[in-house]
């Protein structure tokens, strides 16, 4: 017998190969941390025009019933997605955010020993479902200028192949998978394999050769496409997010799922953005304007980006990239350093409006100038 203590209470030893998430730094924390009032956070590819209105008048209306459990089927919100999309209610399943999808899914599909192919660098929480489950990561790395190579992903396919993650646009580096390739990659793959396309960001893709996956959805592949109210639709705060796929995969991830994963005001809120074609458009013509007047910049100052058809950038800032990172975030200006991509010559700047774009291309000039 031993005396009180909490050394035999052992959580599950995978945990130990697991790192949290590293989010974009707050806002507060940085106001705090260098005495500043003014910051301009381009870290976490938020949309810079705020929230919806329609959505922020929903959720105000909303707000008397909130003693109220939420629809734990959102059917109200699966309506208003489904016809948007066009697809049939029970092929939309909406979930606390599109990484809450991820973990459903992992959790759905994934046992110890399962494969999961993940082109890489990309959003580092495919990687934390998997190993959640115990599944093995397959990374294929991305070729030249971060472009996808889908005979490098069929090369990886084995018999333990689970399930493959595409993030198109994918982030950090912007790049996309063409159409042409997705439906060759998904129609060549072995029937066991379910795809994952990630299309957080396809709403701002101006690309005609770009495919949001949908249409291999309809054909019948075993494909969900992710969808996220956190970026276009201004509503990363909240948690909202969707997936659509075949009827049958969404049923057993149902099986899973807490019953009361979406808070009401997300529901509501994001029923009213996705209607708001005015909010969607302003932001789509905000982010193709600043995001040219950004590369414009970064070629002024001799600093190589890859073009992205997404809300962020991926900037090469050299072996200086780390103390660039530092100086611009003591200055109030907030992006993404890229060490948990393994991209440690470069940061991930995401696309605010003209005047925080103005700030952080004054600042990076400022510090270029004396690093130089
Ligand atoms: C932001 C993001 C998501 C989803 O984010 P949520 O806020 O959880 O909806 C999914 N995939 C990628 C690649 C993202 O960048």
């Amino acid at each position: 017998m031993s005396g009180p203590g909490i050394e035999n209470i052992n959580p599950r030893r995978i945990l130990s190969r697991m790192t949290p998430y590293s989010p974009g730094k707050p806002i507060w924390e940085v106001q705090r941390e260098f005495g500043l009032t003014q910051v301009t956070k381009l870290a976490s590819n938020e949309n810079p025009l705020g929230p919806s209105p329609l959505a922020l008048e929903a959720i105000q209306a909303y707000l008397s019933e909130i003693h109220r459990y939420p629809d734990a089927d959102t059917v109200d919100l699966r309506a208003v997605i489904a016809e948007k999309r066009g697809f049939s209610l029970d092929q939309v399943l909406v979930t606390n955010g599109g990484d809450e999808l991820i973990t459903l899914l992992s959790e759905t599909y994934l046992e110890v020993g399962d494969e999961v192919i993940v082109p890489s660098p990309t959003f580092s929480e495919y990687e934390f479902g998997a190993n959640l489950l115990g599944a093995s990561i397959i990374n294929v790395p991305l070729r030249d200028n971060f472009r996808y190579d889908i005979d490098d992903i069929f090369a990886a396919v084995t018999e333990r192949t689970k399930m493959l993650y595409i993030c198109s646009p994918n982030n950090p580096t912007g790049t996309y998978m063409t159409k042409l390739d997705l439906h060759r990659l998904v129609k060549g793959l072995p029937s066991h394999v379910l795809v994952i396309f990630d299309g957080a960001y396809s709403h701002f893709v101006t690309a005609d050769d770009y495919c949001d996956g949908l249409a291999l959805v309809r054909e019948g592949y075993p494909v969900v496409v992710l969808q996220t109210f956190s970026k276009i639709y201004g509503l990363a705060g909240i948690r909202v997010g969707y997936g659509i796929a075949d009827a049958g995969i969404l049923q057993r991830i149902r099986q899973v799922k807490e019953p009361f994963n979406v808070n009401m005001l997300a529901q509501v809120g994001a029923a009213a953005a996705i209607r708001d074609d005015q909010h969607l458009e302003a932001t789509r013509s905000n982010n193709a304007a600043v995001r040219e007047a950004l590369y414009t910049a970064l070629r002024e100052l001799g600093l190589p980006f890859t073009p992205s058809m997404s809300n962020f950038v991926l900037v090469d800032l050299g072996v200086q990239a780390k103390a660039i990172y530092d100086t611009l975030m003591s200055r109030g200006v907030i992006v993404r350093y890229g060490a948990g991509w393994n991209l440690l010559n470069h940061v991930r700047i995401s696309i605010g409006t003209s005047e925080e774009n103005a700030v952080l291309v004054q600042a990076l000039k400022e510090i270029v100038a004396v690093k130089a």
